[in-house]
């Protein structure tokens, strides 16, 4: 069972003197808990130790009495012993998860840099796909590529029966960001392309967490499958929603995720739903100067459509964002465009308002298509739902969070770190807030991500770690530049080692999963069906590709 109450408080919490070194909150959640029920009349008249309360231990080898307050550890040593030998058989297998993890943490931070370096855009990630798929193969994963029709889409497998426990894995970098892993602005190719999300830690840590998971499985005989999904193009692309579609998900019980951030986190919470798209306009080219009567500009119909849906901005509903580029906007000045090319986001928290959001941007487009005397020609490149939380899982992960603990920088890191702060806006930043483990509570984002669709099929919980110095924005020079070297490093092996031993949970719990699937079950509402946002389009593999 796991522990439902009973939360750290802040005061509570004490910063890790190393990676993984004690679990004071667990503790302390397990005092806490445990004190609740010392009190009851029930215990008082039996006199007997209490129920295990709690599986997701992740308790290391370290003596109890060196991690808990003489007070503590009256409270908790009763417990300790009644948790035995189940408790035990946790600490260990997960002692040894992050062991296997520290132990290859070099392999894995050369992977991250290499595919940090290769900053591949959504569905041309070939290299940085295969180079996980190496991974995963060599470790004794079986690997399926190419999956629901997009070339870089992979599923790892390793076992089988049930249950089937999944962990998701993305490598696509952003257009426009490179950046060197320096603490000043200082593109590696100009106008080239970065991991401003993190991307390249994510895939290898989630790859991380399951070979080490898979070691564990091997030597413990434990049945059931693991997989690690090889989402490509989640930056717009939704390369996870191809795969929901394609029925992929369909047997996993449980799913799990993390995500570069500039904390460490692991609450339950939503993001925005979202539809995105081109709109093209086609007219009739001419000389600008000589014969501008005879030319219908494209770029006009791009620009009225703009100042409408800017127009519009003052009757949308709360919590709306509508952001746009022009993606090709003629060739030069003096000849008409025949074509241009704007590229629409919508979103909101409710899939069915981004729904209705973007029949009103259609009919922008209509009339600025009107208007201009152009063609219009709409395509929907991606819709996303926005996540569904699930409570039972978030506990279970933000627990193992909270034993793993935080990034701890060396002297040199600190100086990175600091030189990045200073090229911040914002309130002052607290780099301790690196090392600390945010209180369990929601935790909405406001961006949007293709791993909605997924929760919205397997129950699903995800995390993130400080790869990024505090108050660093996702999207940002700042964010590859930390995500380069060893902050990003440190924070990935904290994501993986907090994988791992949640896996580990998953496999070992199978009331986790029954608890899981029914709040899931409820959330979804009575009748729900998977629709996918972006109806029955192909994957758009040439999203990234500029028009002419
Ligand atoms: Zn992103
Ligand atoms: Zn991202």
């Amino acid at each position: 069972m796991l522990v439902r109450a009973g939360l750290c408080d802040d005061d509570l919490r004490h910063p890790r003197k190393g990676s993984g070194s004690a679990l004071f909150c667990n503790d302390r959640e397990r005092a806490y808990r445990l004190s609740e029920v010392r009190q009851s009349p029930e215990f008082r008249r039996r006199r007997l130790q209490p129920e295990p309360i709690c599986c997701t231990l992740g308790l290391r080898r370290l003596p109890v009495s060196h991690q808990l307050s003489k007070s503590m550890r009256s409270l908790t040593l009763p417990f300790i012993l009644c948790a035995w030998p189940a408790a035990l058989v946790a600490q260990n297998a997960k002692a040894e998860l992050v062991a296997a993890i520290d132990a290859r943490k070099a392999q894995y931070a050369i992977i991250s840099d290499e595919i940090w370096s290769l900053a591949e855009l959504g569905y041309q990630e070939h290299k940085s796909s295969a180079r996980l798929q190496a991974e995963l193969k060599s470790a004794g994963f079986t690997v399926e590529s190419g999956v629901a029709a997009m070339p870089t889409a992979f599923v790892a497998t390793y076992g089988s029966g049930k249950p089937v426990i999944a962990v998701l894995a993305e490598f696509d970098a952003l257009p426009g960001l490179s950046q060197g892993a320096v603490p000043i602005r200082q593109p590696v190719v100009e106008h080239g392309a970065g991991h401003a999300c993190g991307h390249h830690l994510f895939g290898t840590a989630s790859a991380a967490a399951a070979i080490a998971v898979k070691g564990w499985m091997a030597k413990s005989g434990q049945r059931g499958t693991l997989r690690v999904y090889g989402t490509p193009a989640e930056e717009g692309g939704g390369g996870k929603i191809y795969m929901v579609r394609a029925g992929l998900f369909d047997d996993v019980d449980a799913v799990l995720d993390w995500h570069p951030e500039s904390r460490n986190d692991a609450g339950p919470g939503s993001s925005l739903a979202n539809i995105s798209g081109k709109f093209r306009f086609r007219g009739k080219a001419a000389h600008a100067a000589i014969a501008p009567w005879t030319g219908r500009s494209a770029l006009d119909a791009v620009e009225a459509m703009s100042h409408m849906v800017n127009m519009m901005r003052e009757h949308v509903p709360e919590g709306t964002r509508i952001h746009h580029i022009i993606t090709s906007g003629g060739g030069a000045p003096n000849v008409v465009p025949d074509f241009a090319e704007a590229y629409f986001y919508a979103r909101h928290p409710d899939s069915r308002e981004v729904f209705d959001l973007w029949a009103r941007l259609e009919l922008a487009a209509k009339g600025a298509a009107m208007g201009t005397e152009t063609e219009l020609e709409v395509e929907v490149v991606n819709g996303v739902y926005a996540l569904l939380p699930n409570e039972t899982l978030a506990r279970m992960v933000h627990a193992n969070l909270l034993a793993v603990g935080g990034v701890h920088y060396t002297a040199e890191e600190r100086r990175f770190a600091e030189k990045i702060a200073a090229t911040l806006d914002g309130p002052k930043i607290d780099l301790a807030e690196a090392v600390q483990v945010r209180p369990y509570g929601r935790s909405d984002a406001a961006g949007s991500t293709d791993v909605g669709d997924v929760s919205w099929v397997v129950p699903n919980a995800g995390l993130g770690t400080a790869t990024w110095v505090p108050g660093t924005s996702a999207h940002s020079w700042q964010a590859v530049a930390a995500g380069g070297m060893s902050i990003g490093h440190k924070g990935m092996i904290v994501a993986a080692k907090t994988l791992a031993m949640s896996i580990y949970d998953l496999f070992t719990t199978p009331e986790l999963l029954t608890d899981a699937r029914a709040e899931f079950v409820k959330a979804r509402g009575a009748g729900f069906t998977y629709r996918p946002l972006i109806g029955d389009r192909q994957p758009p593999l040439d999203y990234r590709v500029n028009p002419r």
